[in-house]
């Protein structure tokens, strides 16, 4: 295998793109000599080429937009950043370039041969999505993602005293005090309410913006074209609602009982939003250092696993690929990127000294280890697979680090595995309601903000039947949404943690039995990155697609009992 960079993050060098001769090369040199190739071996070569450059515009892209949600505050990468967004649509238009000349060759099953039928899939996915006359709403709607990025990064919410970023205010939501918890939850959605108008005139923007993309090429609507941004080709919209009504049938009866078991827990009558992320009166498992420490182990824990996990986590650390702890300023939420140039992935989150600190960083480390075990792929299109599949990597991980949370959590170590293993069936619902919230907004995009809250709420009783806000402002309107960041920036993207879990549960099952085959079946989809659709890398993991009758029924039976045995 290649060795990776031998740079630290820092030291990646960084210039910006110039689109305007990296465009002349594709128009008037590859497009044209790929045209005129008069062999297999000709048009792979030109394609190799292609691919270099891709590369680098997507090293360039991916190393700008870490460096921005690292500081958002800093004005010159806010400028880079501002660059990408403005830019989307004719990076856009050289994909789309790029795929058309290449679905256009004669040889296509001589071009499939050299880099897997995945590459054609996609090309023939991204070839539709988009035409130049969509090119400034594509625009649009990059700086409109941006402008909530940036809106939910700069919160500085006042707390007792302190002023706290969103992601730190997590930490006082799950405190054992309910007076505590339920003021955090004040103060969160406090910040959400002195913005509404806002959030609203983006998500409706954006709302309409993409219907009208999806108008504008044919397919009536924005829905066909969302799918075709995930690059779904080997499901659609028919399965994935079988899939959410499964949850409902399945999950949503299990949900219900482990809320129920939790407020009794508690100690509480009724179990009301602001308890929700509090499970055990004692609190939840903290881990038992700080952010340092949790690095240190998990670097242990990396080595003791397997060494490719050792090998991984030291080039991690050694090369800076990490950005873990909150600060002001920094972007919410975690993500795993890659620099397909350096062959090396970076991984961001926001630490707050709750166990999701453990969650985030063996989630991140799932995604950023299959990057890694891909690093020799033979296009950049097959870094990573579509996100239903890399999030099995990333989910199957929390669970593949069992074994090992005693020295995250000590003597909370088991209390930990419950309330993971519990977490992961609340999420299901909630996962198929964020789902169905976006099919039926992009179904009627002239709805108003309020009657979108007003959906919102009606979808939730059938999902999380037993929430209840306890009047808590502006999210007993209906606007728990506006916190979900996928809504905004990456639509449609939200069913794929839930198909993952499905098989994550199902690898996690297979760890509890049988650990040396669960890390061999990892192993293997870690390996074949992108280069399979979504079912496929599925079998190869030697799991069920969560789309085949009775795969979940399995998972949620299996999960029941194991929660009980525990209680
Ligand atoms: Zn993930």
């Amino acid at each position: 295998m290649t060795d990776p960079a031998p740079a630290t993050f820092r030291d990646l060098p960084y210039a910006r793109p110039d689109l305007d001769s990296l465009a002349r090369r594709y128009a008037e040199e590859l497009a044209p000599a790929f045209r005129d190739a008069k062999s297999a071996d000709a048009e792979n070569r030109i394609i190799e080429t292609w691919n270099g450059l891709r590369s680098n515009l997507g090293t360039s892209e991916a190393i700008a937009r870490v460096r921005y949600k690292q500081d958002t505050k800093d004005a010159a990468a806010e400028a880079e950043n501002a660059f990408f967004d403005a830019a989307a649509p004719r990076m856009e238009e050289l994909e789309v370039l790029f795929a058309r000349t290449i679905l256009g060759s004669p040889r296509r099953s001589e071009i499939a041969e050299r880099w897997g039928p995945q590459l054609i899939r996609i090309l023939e996915a991204r070839r539709e999505q988009f035409r130049s006359e969509i090119a400034e709403a594509v625009a649009e709607e990059a700086q409109l993602g941006s402008r909530y990025t940036k809106l939910l990064a700069q919160a500085e919410i006042p707390f007792r005293g302190e002023s706290l970023t969103l992601s730190e205010l997590a930490r006082p939501t799950q405190d054992p005090d309910r007076a505590t918890r339920e003021e955090a939850q004040r103060a969160r959605f406090g910040y959400f309410e002195a913005h509404r108008e806002e959030l609203d005139e983006i998500y409706d923007r954006l709302v309409r913006l993409r219907d009208g993309m999806g108008r504008t090429l044919g397919f009536g609507g924005f829905t066909r074209l969302g799918y075709l941004r995930m690059t779904r080709t080997d499901y659609g919209p028919a399965e994935v609602a079988r899939f959410r009504e499964e949850i409902r049938r399945r999950v949503v009866p299990l949900a219900r009982e482990i809320r129920n078991r939790q407020a009794k827990k508690l100690g509480l009558a009724k179990l009301l939003f602001h308890d929700e992320p509090l499970h055990d009166p004692r609190g939840n498992p903290k881990p038992v250092g700080d952010g340092a420490f949790i690095l240190g182990e998990a670097r242990r824990m990396y080595h003791a696993m397997h060494p490719d996990l050792g090998r991984f986590i030291d080039l991690m650390i050694e090369r800076d690929l990490l950005d873990l702890e909150s600060r002001k300023g920094k972007s919410h939420g975690g993500f795993c990127s890659f620099f397909p140039d350096y062959r090396v992935p970076f991984i961001f989150s926001n630490f707050n000294g709750t166990q999701h600190d453990v969650e985030v960083l063996t989630h991140e480390a799932g995604h950023a280890f299959q990057g890694y075990m891909s690093r020799d792929a033979r296009v950049v299109d097959y870094f990573f697979p579509t996100l239903e599949a890399c999030e099995i990597h990333s989910m199957s991980m929390e669970f593949l680090a069992w074994p090992f949370m005693e020295r995250f959590f000590g003597e909370a170590a088991d209390r930990f595995r419950r309330q993971h293993l519990a977490g992961a069936i609340l999420f299901l619902p909630y996962a198929a309601l964020v789902d169905e919230f976006q099919h039926e907004v992009y179904a009627r995009p002239g709805l108003a903000p309020r009657e979108r809250k007003a959906l919102w709420l009606d979808l939730e009783r059938r999902y999380l039947p037993w929430r209840d806000y306890g009047g808590l402002p502006f999210v007993s309107d209906g606007g728990l949404w506006q916190h979900q960041r996928h809504i905004y920036a990456s639509p449609f993207y939200y069913i794929d943690y839930a198909l993952a879990e499905t098989c994550a549960l199902q690898m996690w099952r297979k760890a509890e039995s049988d650990r040396p085959r669960a890390l061999e079946d990892y192993f293997e989809i870690c390996r074949v990155g992108g280069s399979l659709p979504f079912q496929e890398i599925v079998r190869r993991g030697r799991l069920v697609s969560p789309f085949e009758e009775g795969c979940l029924a399995e998972a949620v039976e299996a999960a029941r009992a194991w929660l009980a045995e525990r209680e």
